[in-house]
């Protein structure tokens, strides 16, 4: 399943967590919110995502499949 990484902008409180663990695809704006490459993830970046999705502490981050636009999968839903 080809997965890539979304962040709810609610949710995000701008810690700045997720780019320090992701920094391949995650970069925080001039406020401290993450700006995610939407391109989908590959297999040599998902552990790095997971790690982000997982330590987030406003569980603002998910990936969703990209076939199936607005699903939501947390890593402990794909194990
Ligand atoms: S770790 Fe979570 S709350 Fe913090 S900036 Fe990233 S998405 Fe937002």
């Amino acid at each position: 399943m080809r997965v890539r990484l979304r962040v709810d902008p609610i949710k995000c409180k701008a810690h700045g967590m997720c780019g320090e663990l992701f920094p391949e695809r995650i970069r925080m704006d001039d406020w401290g919110y993450p700006v995610v490459d939407q391109r989908a993830l590959s297999d040599d970046v998902l552990e790095h995502a997971r790690r982000a999705i997982v330590d987030c502490p406003r569980a603002a981050l998910w990936v969703e499949p990209v076939d199936e636009p607005g699903a939501r999968v947390r890593p402990d839903d794909s194990d």
